[in-house]
């Protein structure tokens, strides 16, 4: 574990500043306790937002723009970017944010709950979903971010383990975190089960999954 900590710092240290807006809104999201991507996830998601050169990416829980304008910043110009957050008092921020960062025709950010918006988007439209809201949710989120996602679009989940508790025996898990704890292990059994995905569990950050669409939904 000691090991595990120094290679995480080593690492976090080679990460060098970021975009001074983005490290402000990371200054100031870590001060109030909210919970955005570890600067690790943050690096890897902007290799994930640059390599495929996708056109449009959908975000689950946008909190305050954070991984969104980091994402826009690192994708091709004429990418656009959804982003679903339900507390009205964060959409608002982020949308604050992204026209700081002078990017609001990138992103939309749209308020409302994942569990109403995801129906509503249409067939094959996104290159690349990236789930970060409620954990316990991400197993009934899968099937509607594999419809939306295009072929060969990539599918990538943040805190899938559990701040290294998701091995644990259940009877090891307290008792409130038992049922969130079991349905982030269906998730990532799905993930590795499911016909037509390839997907590979990173323990970067708070650990991230990802997974290519390559074949149809099921
Ligand atoms: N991706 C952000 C951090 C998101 S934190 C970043 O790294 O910058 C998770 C967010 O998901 C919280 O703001 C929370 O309000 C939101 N959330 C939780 N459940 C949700 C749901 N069902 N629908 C939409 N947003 C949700
Ligand atoms: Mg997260």
């Amino acid at each position: 574990m000691t090991e595990d900590i120094r290679i995480r710092d080593f690492l976090r240290s080679l990460e060098p500043d970021g975009d001074p807006l983005c490290e402000r809104i990371a200054a100031d999201a870590a001060e109030r306790g909210i919970p955005i991507v570890k600067r690790e996830t943050g690096a890897f998601l902007k290799v994930l937002a640059a390599v495929g050169k996708p056109g449009a990416i959908l975000e689950i829980g946008t909190a305050v723009g954070y991984s969104a304008i980091l994402m826009a910043l690192a994708a091709p110009e004429g990418c656009r970017i959804t982003t679903i957050e339900k507390d009205a008092a964060r959409a608002a921020e982020a949308r604050e944010n992204v026209r700081r960062a002078g990017i609001e025709e990138r992103i939309a950010v749209i308020c409302g709950d994942a569990d109403e918006i995801l129906g509503t988007l249409a067939d094959e439209t996104y290159d690349l979903v990236f789930m970060d809201a409620a954990k316990g949710q991400y197993i009934k989120w899968l099937p509607d971010a594999l419809r939306v996602l295009r072929p060969g679009g990539i599918l990538a989940a943040d805190n899938v383990l559990q701040g290294g508790t998701v091995f644990e025996s259940r009877f090891a898990v307290e008792r409130r975190d038992r049922t969130i704890h079991a349905r982030m292990r269906e998730f990532l059994w799905e993930l590795k089960h499911r016909d037509g995905l390839r997907s590979a569990v990173l323990t970067v950050g708070d650990g991230v999954a990802v997974a290519v669409k390559t074949g149809p939904a099921q």
